[in-house]
């Protein structure tokens, strides 16, 4: 027996491997940031471009649809080779052709971002514990002014 995820065949027309679409021209390698439930992921890719006259770099992303094969199971975050098609909606010409595998480093950033909004709400609410401390240490010490004065 072979395994079910390599010879498992799909019924999708458009698809690469067992349907007729013909993939030509150009090819990317990117990660999925997000997809729909009609079978399009959004990808994206970064590419550095140099800037000549300052000479540093600048990260230019780019983003395009690409159509999801069935079978093949792509999620949030998994890193893809698309290829370019013929136009399969009015915006989507490219079509997943390989799972190459998951982008840890996107996965991270993605928990790092979740958790950092957690962290920052949580600083709000200590400040805010902080700003009322200070607001206590306030009478306290408009308190211990009065006494003074009532000694006089
Ligand atoms: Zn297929």
């Amino acid at each position: 027996m072979n395994d079910k995820t390599e010879t498992e065949k799909c019924e999708d027309k458009r698809c690469p491997i067992h349907g007729n679409l013909v993939t030509r021209g150009r090819k990317f390698e990117g990660i999925v940031i997000g997809k729909d439930l009609h079978g399009t992921a959004k990808v994206e890719w970064s590419r550095k471009k140099k800037i000549q006259k300052y000479e540093r770099y600048e990260i230019k992303r780019s983003r395009v649809k690409a159509h999801i094969p069935k079978c093949m199971e792509i999620g949030k975050g998994d890193k893809v080779l698309i290829e370019e098609c013929r136009p399969l909606s009015k915006t989507k010409n490219f079509v997943i052709t390989q799972k190459i595998g998951t982008d840890i480093l996107y996965k991270a950033k993605e928990e790092a971002l979740i958790e950092g909004k957690f962290k920052e709400s949580k600083k709000e609410i200590e400040n805010k514990e902080k700003r009322m401390e200070k607001e206590d240490t306030r009478d306290e010490n408009n308190d211990f002014i009065e006494e003074e004065m009532s000694e006089e």
